[in-house]
C-alpha cells in the first residue's frame, strides 16, 4: 500500500522561520504562493524584470522580486517556471545564492529525474505536486479542502527535507486531501506516459479517428463534432466521481453492451504493444533527449505541429458549436 500523508503528518511551524520564494507566477505559481500566504507562510515571488505577472502579483498581495533577489532571500525556492527553462533560470539565476541548509522544490520531476538540474551538496532536494491545475488548486483551497499531491524526496541533506515538503503541502491545502509518498522517477515517468498514451494524446488521436471516420463516412460536422468530442466530458464527468462502473451503471444496456464488445477492437493488443514502446522510450531517457534538443533547435518541429494540429477541420466547427452554448466558458 502506498504511503498517504495527512493534516496531522504535517505541522506547519516547520515553515515558520523560512522564507518562501515562488518562481514563476503561472498556473501553479499563483496558488502555491497565494494558498502559502493564506496560511501564514513568509512567501514572496520571483519574476523576470517584464513579466506580465509582476503587477498581478502585487495586486494580490503578494512581494515580488526579480528571482535573483527572491533567490537569495529565500530558505526554501519553488520552482515554477515551465519545465523547458527551468534548467537556465535555475543555472542562472537560482544556484549562484544556494547555501546549505536551502531547499529547492518542484512540481514535476523532469529536470531532476533527467539530470538537468544538480543540486549541490548540502541543499534539500524535494518534490510537492498537486494532482491538478492551478486554479483548482486555489479554489479548492479558498473553499476549505484540498486538492492531492504527491511528495518525493531526492536528496535529504537536512535529514529533514521529507518534514519541510510535508508542511509545504499542506500550507497549499494538500495534506486535507491527502499527499502520497512518491519517488522523481515514479512521477516523472508516470506523468510522461500518462499526457502521452491517454490524457492528451491518446484521447485526442481517438477523438480524431473517430470524427474523421463519421465525416469520410457522410456524417454532418456538426453531429460528429457532437458524438466524439462534445459528449467525452459527460462519461469522464461519470468516470471521475465513480469509476467506470459508476459510468456503466448511467448509461443505457445497449452503450454498455457496445462498449464491452466493441472497445476492446478499437484499443487493442497492438495499442498496449505501442503503449510499452512509448514507456520504455521514457524510461531509457530517449523522449527527454528529443525533447531537450527540440528545446535548443528553438521548437521547429513542435511548431510546426501545432499548426498543423490547428488546420484539422474539428477546430472550426468546434467553434461552431460552442458559440451556440453561450453558458460555456469560452476559450
Ligand atoms: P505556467 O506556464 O503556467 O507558468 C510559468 C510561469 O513562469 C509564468 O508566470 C511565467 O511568466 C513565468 N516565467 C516564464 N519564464 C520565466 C523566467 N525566465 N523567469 C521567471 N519566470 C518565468 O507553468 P505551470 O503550468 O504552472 O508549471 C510550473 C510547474 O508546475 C512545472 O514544473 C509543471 O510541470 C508543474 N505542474 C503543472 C501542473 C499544471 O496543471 N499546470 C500540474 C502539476 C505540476
Ligand atoms: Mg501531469
Amino acid at each position: 500500500m502506498a504511503t498517504i500523508y495527512y493534516e496531522n503528518d504535517a505541522d506547519l511551524s516547520v515553515l515558520k522561520d523560512k522564507k518562501i520564494g515562488i518562481i514563476g507566477y503561472g498556473s501553479q505559481g499563483h496558488a502555491h504562493a497565494l494558498n502559502l500566504k493564506d496560511s501564514g507562510a513568509n512567501v514572496s515571488v520571483g519574476l523576470y524584470a517584464n513579466s506580465p505577472s509582476w503587477a498581478k502579483a502585487e495586486e494580490e498581495g503578494l512581494t515580488v522580486g526579480s528571482v535573483d533577489e527572491v533567490a537569495k532571500d529565500s530558505d526554501i525556492i519553488m520552482m515554477l517556471v515551465p519545465d523547458q527553462i527551468q534548467k537556465q533560470v535555475f543555472d542562472e539565476h537560482i544556484a549562484p545564492y544556494l547555501e546549505p541548509g536551502n531547499t529547492i522544490m518542484f512540481a514535476h520531476g523532469f529536470n531532476i529525474h533527467f539530470s538537468q538540474i544538480d543540486a549541490p551538496e548540502g541543499i534539500d532536494v524535494s518534490m510537492i505536486a498537486p494532482k491538478g491545475p492551478g486554479h483548482l488548486v486555489r479554489r479548492v483551497y479558498a473553499e476549505g479542502k484540498g486538492v492531492p499531491a504527491l511528495v518525493a524526496i531526492h536528496q535529504d541533506a537536512s535529514e529533514s527535507a521529507l518534514a519541510t515538503a510535508l508542511a509545504y503541502g499542506k500550507g497549499i491545502g494538500s495534506t486535507r486531501a491527502g499527499i502520497l509518498e512518491t519517488t522523481f522517477q515514479e512521477e516523472t515517468e508516470t506523468d510522461l506516459f500518462g499526457e502521452q498514451t491517454i490524457l492528451c494524446g491518446g484521447v485526442t488521436s481517438l477523438v480524431k479517428a473517430a470524427y474523421e471516420t463519421l465525416v469520410e463516412s457522410g456524417y454532418q460536422a456538426e453531429s460528429a463534432y457532437f458524438e466524439t468530442l462534445h459528449e467525452l466530458k459527460l462519461i469522464v464527468d461519470l468516470m471521475y466521481e465513480g469509476g467506470m462502473e459508476y459510468m456503466r451503471y448511467s448509461v443505457s444496456e445497449t452503450a454498455e453492451y457496445g462498449d464491452y464488445t466493441r472497445g476492446p477492437r478499437v484499443v487493442d493488443e497492438n495499442v498496449k504493444k505501442e503503449m510499452k514502446k512509448i514507456l520504455t522510450e521514457i524510461q531509457n531517457g530517449e523522449f527527454a533527449r528529443e525533447w531537450i534538443i527540440e528545446n535548443q533547435a528553438g521548437q521547429p518541429k513542435f511548431k510546426a505541429l501545432r499548426e498543423r494540429n490547428i488546420q484539422h477541420p474539428i477546430t472550426n466547427v468546434g467553434k461552431e458549436i460552442r458559440a451556440m452554448m453561450g453558458w460555456l466558458n469560452q476559450k
